[in-house]
Formats: structure tokens, C-alpha cells, sequence
């Protein structure tokens, strides 16, 4: 019997191989890139530079990552290994609204999620928050009972579970008839959450966020940052463990095509330095980004026309700006969300966050801040020359402490195979089983009745796939443990506003 092999290296295609191999079954990891693991949670090139005589080199990464409080199988796998790395827990984020001239500031991160007040209705503490309600109009208070319906109407739909993907209702048009400042609040949440503009997010993606992140407990907005980056910290040490339990990683393997074998197996088509290769394999596990997914598939004359049929989630192109200072912010936290008229989504002060980071600031006094940029084509599309200037203004425009100490900046591209999360229907959107057999998938984007999305999913996915493996193979399974439930009230309330949407519907039909 030839191993299993995964294609692709990111946190599901490695879970799902240290997993195997864990039941001694061997696994070949083709990846495509050729120096770094990790996917998107990978390591990047250094960067270098000179100050004041001396040479600086920071390692660096796709982007910053948040491990939340609800990522339990992706703790648990770290923890099981052996893979400890300190978190930073979040203290506290900013909501930065500018709008010309005007930049409000708000501390509302630690307010949700320590609210005296049980969920749903946790974000009614803000109101209590002085920063908070100076940022607010009267528009803004006559549109709350509108925003406090949208969230209800959130709460009735579960679109994972029920796999329902509420064709053709965007973020858009859930909060049109909202005033400015709160859509605008909302927009900056869900750029922030799904990396897109409102119009693009698909309602069941942005229903399917709140109702993990944030709408039915408290403290799932708790979270924590890695104390290096998720190449270093998560993805080598997963990739040592692999190597060490018998599997087998090959960088800069591009998988080009697959092909069924005659015995029921799998012929692996990938390029590696210029040259083919055909791999056999006795099962497969699909674990690429969704574009990458959909054009291996529809490229394999053996599973193509069944591909055609089946929806796969956009993928987006982010650009994160790292920038360093001599000075540092203050009165803001470490990390927050920008909304209204700036030209990035979110900041990060690395040197809150990650020792190599530190020692900047132990040295010069000064900050280094990464912000993300999402989903705004026309700003994307600049050169590297235009978008620093325009991100160094508005910089400044947020922190007004660090005019005049602005010291280097780079710009890094991440192609478009971010998943823009959604949910297909009933078989056309890609579940661990595939239609295929001897065939599993597993990634961020794939369908799984769990409630989670990126690294969690990109973990439970890998943890499903693996398992459905093992078992046409007659080996135990690995635990894949639940994920945590609905606070009381919001449970009740789920459950109330469900089935009245239910009877709803119910008569509709009838
Ligand atoms: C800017 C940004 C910020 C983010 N922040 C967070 C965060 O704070 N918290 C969070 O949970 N998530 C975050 N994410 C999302 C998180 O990174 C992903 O959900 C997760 O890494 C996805 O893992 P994956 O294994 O499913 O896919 P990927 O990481 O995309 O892995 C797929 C792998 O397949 C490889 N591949 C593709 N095609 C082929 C081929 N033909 N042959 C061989 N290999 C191939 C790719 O090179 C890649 O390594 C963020 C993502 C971005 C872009």
C-alpha cells in the first residue's frame, strides 16, 4: 500500500499529516513553496535595514495572527505536541474612527468581553463607556433598535449547521437603513473579520463569524497573540514533528494534476526545481487554499466534471505595511480596528507583542506597527512608493505622537488565496468526504458542521480529515473536542428566535 499523501503545507495540510503519522501511517507532504511551511500562517524573507549604525534584521511573516478563546483543537494539538509557545494574551483594542480631520478613539475590546451584562446583549456595557458614546450621533442612537434586530436575526440562523447559504444577502444589505458611524462600526468589524468590503460578504459568512466570535459569549472576543511569528512559533515545530514521527514534507512540490490509479489509489502529478514527478498514493488529502483547490480540480480530467459543479469561496489579496518608528503612541492599545476614511483596516504595535520587536524599542525608544489592508482594490493595485506614503499619513493622522520619526517601511503582497468564508449548499460546497473515494479535504474553507473558522477550522478540518482516513484504514480515531456552547441566555435565546423563524417559515411554505 503506497502512504497517503497531502497536498499542501498550511496548518490543516500539517495537522492532518502529523495526525497520520502519529498511527504510524508515513504521510508525503507536497507543498508548493519552496522555503517555508505554514501556508498562511507561514514565515516570510527577512528584512534588513541600517539605523544610526547598526543593522537591524527582523524575520517576518504573512501577518500578525490571533489565536482566540474558542480555538480549542488548535491549543489542544499544540499542547498534545509538545509545541508551547507563550501567548501574549490581548490587553485591550482601540476603534479608531476618522473622518477627515476628526479622529475619534474608543477602548472597546476589554469592555465585550468582560461585560457584566450576559450575552447577547453584552455590548450594551459600551454604552456606559464615555469614549464610546462621544463617538455616537443621534442618528446613531435612533438606528440601535434596527442594529439590535439585525443581531437577533443572526441568532436565528446557525448557516454552518443548517448549511444554509442564504443566496444572494450580502453584510450590505443587513445593516442598510443603519446610521453612518454604526455601519461604518460594523464594516470595520467586518473587514477586519472576513477581509472584504461589506458588498462582497456573503451574509452567511458574516453570520457565521459573529455568531462565533463575539454574539453568544463574552469571552470568546478574548484572545492571544504568538510571541514570534505563526512560521516559527506554530509551523517549523509542527513540520519537526512530522519529520520526526516518519512523514515526509517536499518543498517546493507544486501538485499539477491527480489522477485516478487503476488499483483504486492515486497518481500524484508535481513539478519540483523544474522538473516532473508522478507520486502514487494509497489515499489523498486535499488541504489547499479554495482558488488553488478549485483549479487542481477542474485540471484532473478524473474529478473535473464533478468539480464544475460545486461552489468554491472566493480567494482575496491582503497587503500588510510594517512600519518603523522613533517614537511610540500614546493613549491607544496594542492592537485595534480602524473604520470611516483610513486606508488600512487594523494595527498591530509588534513591539507589544514579540520579542524581536521588543529589543527595537528597547533600543530607540520607538514603535514598529504592521497594519492590514483588506479588500480595497484600487489601493492594492498602487505601487509600493504610493501606498507607504498614503498609510505614513494616516498613520499620523490616527497617532499624532509619531510625526516626524517614521524610519522604514515594507510591503509585503499576500496573493489572493485568502478565504473569503462562506457557506455553500447542500452538496456543492466541499466536505472533508469528497465525491471522490480515496479523496478527503480539509482547509479553511471546507465544509464541517463546526462552528469555527480560519486556523480552528484550518485544525478541526485537518483533525476530520485525518480520522475519516484512518478509518477506511480500521485505525482509531483522534478526539476532536467541541466547541465551547453558547453562554445561557444566549443559548435560550437561540433556540426561542430559531424556532419562531422555523414556524415562520413554516407557514410561508404551508
Ligand atoms: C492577513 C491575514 C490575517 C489573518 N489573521 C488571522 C487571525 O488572526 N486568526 C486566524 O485564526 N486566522 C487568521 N488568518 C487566516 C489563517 O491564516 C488561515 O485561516 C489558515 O492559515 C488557513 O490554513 P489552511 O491550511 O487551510 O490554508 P493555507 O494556509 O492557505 O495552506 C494551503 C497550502 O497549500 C499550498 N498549495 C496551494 N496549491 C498547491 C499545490 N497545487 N500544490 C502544493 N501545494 C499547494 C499553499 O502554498 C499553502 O501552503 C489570517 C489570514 C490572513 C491572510
Amino acid at each position: 500500500m503506497h502512504p497517503p499523501i497531502i497536498i499542501g503545507g498550511g496548518v490543516a495540510g500539517l495537522t492532518a499529516a502529523v495526525k497520520l503519522a502519529q498511527r504510524g501511517l508515513r504521510p508525503l507532504v507536497l507543498e508548493a513553496n519552496p522555503e517555508w511551511v505554514g501556508g498562511r500562517l507561514r514565515q516570510t524573507a527577512p528584512t534588513e535595514f541600517s539605523h544610526n549604525g547598526r543593522t537591524w534584521q527582523f524575520s517576518q511573516e504573512h501577518a500578525v495572527h490571533g489565536i482566540w478563546d474558542g480555538y480549542v483543537n488548535f491549543k489542544a494539538l499544540l499542547a498534545e505536541l509538545g509545541i508551547q509557545p507563550n501567548y501574549v494574551p490581548a490587553q485591550d483594542e482601540t476603534w479608531i474612527l476618522g473622518d477627515g480631520r476628526r479622529v475619534g478613539r474608543a477602548h472597546i475590546g476589554r469592555t465585550i468581553r468582560h461585560s457584566l451584562i450576559p450575552a447577547p446583549l453584552h455590548y450594551m456595557q459600551l454604552m456606559f463607556k464615555p469614549s464610546f458614546v462621544r463617538l455616537l450621533n443621534v442618528h446613531d442612537w435612533a438606528s440601535l433598535p434596527r442594529v439590535a434586530g439585525g443581531l437577533f436575526a443572526a441568532m436565528s440562523i446557525d448557516p454552518l449547521a443548517e448549511q444554509n447559504p442564504l443566496h444572494g444577502l450580502n453584510l450590505a444589505d443587513m445593516t442598510s437603513g443603519w446610521s453612518p458611524h454604526l455601519r461604518a462600526l460594523f464594516a470595520g468589524l467586518a473587514r477586519n473579520a472576513l477581509a472584504a468590503e461589506p458588498s462582497q460578504i456573503p451574509a452567511a459568512g458574516w453570520i457565521a463569524f459573529l455568531r462565533f466570535y463575539t454574539l453568544l459569549r463574552r469571552a470568546a472576543w478574548g484572545f492571544d497573540y504568538l510571541p514570534a511569528g505563526g512560521g516559527t512559533a506554530v509551523c517549523e515545530p509542527l513540520a519537526a514533528k512530522i519529520r520526526d514521527l516518519g512523514g515526509q514534507i517536499e518543498l517546493g512540490a507544486e501538485v499539477q494534476m491527480i489522477l485516478q490509479g487503476a488499483e483504486g489509489g492515486w497518481q500524484v502529478q508535481y513539478t519540483q526545481n523544474g522538473r516532473s514527478h508522478i507520486a502514487p498514493a494509497g489515499q489523498l488529502v486535499l488541504a489547499i487554499d479554495a482558488p488553488s483547490a478549485q483549479n487542481l480540480l477542474l485540471a484532473s480530467p478524473d474529478t473535473a466534471e464533478q468539480a464544475a459543479m460545486l461552489t468554491f469561496p472566493q480567494g482575496i489579496p491582503t497587503v500588510i505595511v510594517r512600519l518603523w518608528f522613533t517614537a511610540t503612541a500614546s493613549g491607544v492599545s496594542e492592537a485595534g480596528m480602524f473604520s470611516g476614511d483610513f486606508c488600512f483596516d487594523n494595527y498591530f504595535w509588534l513591539d507589544q507583542l514579540q520579542d524581536e520587536y521588543r529589543a527595537w524599542r528597547e533600543a530607540t525608544g520607538g514603535g514598529v506597527l504592521e497594519v492590514h489592508i483588506y479588500g480595497t482594490p484600487h489601493l492594492l493595485e498602487q505601487p509600493d512608493s504610493m501606498l507607504i506614503k498614503q498609510v505614513v499619513q494616516d498613520v499620523t493622522r490616527a497617532f499624532p505622537d509619531l510625526r516626524g520619526s517614521w524610519v522604514q517601511a515594507i510591503v509585503q503582497r499576500n496573493p489572493a488565496t485568502h478565504t473569503l468564508f462562506s457557506v455553500g449548499g447542500r452538496g456543492v460546497h466541499l466536505g472533508i468526504r469528497t465525491p471522490w473515494p480515496h479523496l478527503y479535504a480539509c482547509g479553511d474553507w471546507v465544509y464541517h458542521e463546526n462552528p469555527a473558522l480560519y486556523l480552528e477550522r484550518a485544525v478541526t478540518t485537518g483533525l476530520a480529515a485525518a480520522n475519516a482516513l484512518l478509518g477506511e484504514a480500521n485505525l482509531a480515531p483522534h478526539p476532536i473536542l467541541p466547541h465551547p456552547a453558547p453562554e445561557r441566555f444566549a443559548g435560550w435565546l437561540v433556540g426561542r428566535w430559531t424556532a419562531v423563524r422555523l414556524r415562520k417559515l413554516a407557514r410561508k411554505k404551508g
